[in-house]
């Protein structure tokens, strides 16, 4: 049976990536050493570095003014390094929230300096993106931040946020290389690896050079985006095998044919998800149509009391992984580069089933 895995992260990786993976794992590049062995020093691993480093520049098309890193830690570790690299205890720092990873954002942001929101923070389930007046925001902050793809919620900005002229840094953790980003738009960039850029342990930072180095706060070094810049992410031991992983995913990604044509397959795979939701009365999403996420589908069934059900037999049926998260409830499919077209068929015909089945 073919199994399809939804889950939001970590999440799939593309089949061709775990062969390679597997073939290269006793003997990589000919060292008959696995990667996971290797001196991070060697000339191999930098080798390696340069090449997955150069992949990235190519593939979301970032230029020399920017600075990439991949730092441990997680999303998470950015919440904290952005604010102390940033701003100061006594600066300003705005984020816009549309959902639950904004929320933590804000929430340790606010433990470094003043952080404010764009507009009050709702304890629902968000399921659009709140409207603020961009003349209104304090022009002298530090920072505006925003999440660009909430995973729980689907809700997914389409456009860009006006910010008076605020430095933007965005959290892309579950987006980025799913659709094309100018990253001159941007100030900052960041994204952990394990929904579509490979496992988890790194963190992909894109950051504008001119952003970096300039915090009065007393950092500790390996919090510092200095560090980082300057030693190309080498300051101590990275994570090698994520980094491996990541290579071998941004060539799986060029191999599709780059992020415009990945882009045009996630809007087919998420136009035909939404379009059968939408167009039975069994099954619901509640997210504003112009904010529907192209790569998390969170959907509802008209009772509840199916979930388990639906649950259980999908999974048996080698759908995997489509629980909503408790905070929102129902079901969600994650649909990111990795899952195939045939996936998102695979689940229509099984919601197809099952309404019959329990309507
Ligand atoms: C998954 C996710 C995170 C959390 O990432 P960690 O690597 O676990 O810290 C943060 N933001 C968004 C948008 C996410 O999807």
């Amino acid at each position: 049976m073919t199994v399809y895995n939804f889950s939001a992260g970590p999440a799939t990786l593309p089949l061709e990536v775990k062969r390679t993976i597997e073939q290269e794992l006793y003997n990589w590049n000919g060292t008959g050493c696995s990667v996971m062995e290797m001196s991070h020093r060697s000339k191999e691993f930098t080798d390696m570095a340069d090449e997955n480093e150069a992949l990235a520049r190519e593939l979301l098309n970032i230029s020399d003014d920017y600075a990439v890193m991949l730092i441990p830690g997680g999303a998470r570790l950015q919440y904290s390094m952005i604010p102390m690299n940033l701003s100061s205890p006594k600066g300003q720092a705005i984020y816009a929230i549309n959902g639950h990873w904004g929320k933590q954002a804000i929430k340790e942001g606010g433990r470094f300096c003043q952080a404010t929101s764009t507009a009050p923070i709702s304890d629902d389930v968000y399921a659009s993106i709140p409207e603020f007046d961009a003349s209104k925001l304090n022009a002298d902050a530090d920072y505006f931040h925003f999440t660009s793809n909430e995973t729980l919620e689907g809700v997914q900005w389409h456009s860009m946020p006006e910010t008076n002229g605020v430095p933007i840094v965005c959290d892309m953790t579950s987006d980025l290389l799913t659709r094309e980003v100018d990253v001159n738009d941007y100030d900052m960039i960041y994204a952990s690896a394990q929904k579509n850029m490979g496992i988890a342990g790194i963190t992909f930072v894109i950051m504008k050079r001119s952003m970096i180095g300039h915090s009065e706060n007393l950092l500790p070094t390996m919090m510092n985006y200095k560090t980082y810049a300057d030693t190309r992410s080498f300051y101590n031991t990275p994570p090698t095998f994520p980094w491996y992983v990541m290579l071998q995913v941004l060539r799986w990604t060029q191999a599709q044919g780059g992020v415009k044509t990945i882009q045009a397959m996630n809007q087919s795979k998420s136009n035909k998800l939404y379009q059968y939701i939408d167009s039975s009365d069994f099954y619901m999403n509640k997210v504003a149509k112009n904010c529907r996420s192209e790569v998390n589908v969170p959907f509802w069934l008209k009772d509840d009391a199916l979930n388990a059900q639906f649950l259980q037999q999908s999974s048996e049926s080698g759908l995997k992984a489509l629980k909503g998260h408790m905070a929102v409830g129902g079901m969600r499919a994650s649909i990111y580069n990795a899952m195939p077209e045939n996936g998102i068929d695979a689940l229509i015909a099984f919601m197809k089933q099952f309404e019959k089945q329990n309507s």
